[in-house]
């Protein structure tokens, strides 16, 4: 769906109405950025999802985030991560870090928790109209890998989302309630896709279909002195 400059103006004017302030509506630069704050989910005390088997949310979800991070460097764009390891972050910390990144957009790296083990599949959220067609775009790449359910694209009021200035989009790249997804969770190789699909998502929403290119996947392997990235969790 393709929406009108005049029919996004009059959504944000509605936003900014409805919401009395309270929110921050984003400058649109989804079609300038030329930086990407790409922001872990959690970590130090916050664990975010946590499982008995294998390691909990926010160590994946810095392992993927480490991956676009790098994907998205060696596509010429300037990157900026909220955190580079296992440290807590408040989440207006991390709008803070980004709404300082003049021309960007925020990407927010997340695994999912459901209560029920069959929920699965990916999911993408945004808050801005402005973000809607990256979180579509990164959503839809997601949703090709081999066996995976789309959950859609939704909005959402998460802090990181609503308070920033730039388009924000929050990626949950699976749900590790799920057996499966967090088996491919666990995997090097399976993260090292995940975050190839996010970033081609990014790279090709800015410069246009077909650019991003794919490098040799990086894989870390236990002992295999993977500089930051994780090994598979076996
Ligand atoms: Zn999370």
């Amino acid at each position: 769906m393709k929406r009108s400059t005049s029919s996004i103006a009059a959504l944000c004017l509605a936003v900014t109405f409805f919401c009395g302030g309270c929110a921050t509506v984003a400058t649109n630069t989804s079609h300038t950025f030329d930086t990407v704050v790409v922001d872990a989910g959690h970590g130090g005390k916050d664990s975010g999802a946590w499982r008995r088997h294998g390691p909990p949310e926010k160590v994946v979800a810095l392992d993927v985030a480490l991956r676009v991070d790098r994907k998205l460097r060696e596509s010429q764009l300037h990157t900026v991560l909220t955190r580079a390891n296992d440290v807590f972050i408040p989440l207006d910390g991390r709008v803070a870090l980004g709404n300082e990144q003049k021309n960007s957009i925020f990407v927010s790296i997340h695994f999912n928790d459901a209560r029920r083990r069959g929920v699965e599949g990916v999911e993408t959220y945004y808050y801005s109209p402005y973000a809607f067609e990256l979180a579509t775009r990164i959503e839809r790449n997601l949703s090709t890998l081999p066996g995976t359910v789309n959950r859609g694209v939704h909005t959402a009021r998460f802090r990181v989302l609503r308070n920033a200035q730039y388009p924000s989009v929050l990626v949950e790249c699976g749900y590790l309630s799920n057996r499966a997804e967090a088996r491919d969770a666990a995997d090097a190789e399976y993260r090292e896709k995940l975050a190839d699909k996010i970033a081609e998502a990014i790279v090709d929403y800015r410069y246009g279909d077909g650019v991003y290119q794919r490098q040799p996947a990086f894989l870390a392997r236990a002992g295999g002195g993977g500089g930051s990235f994780l090994p598979s969790f076996r």
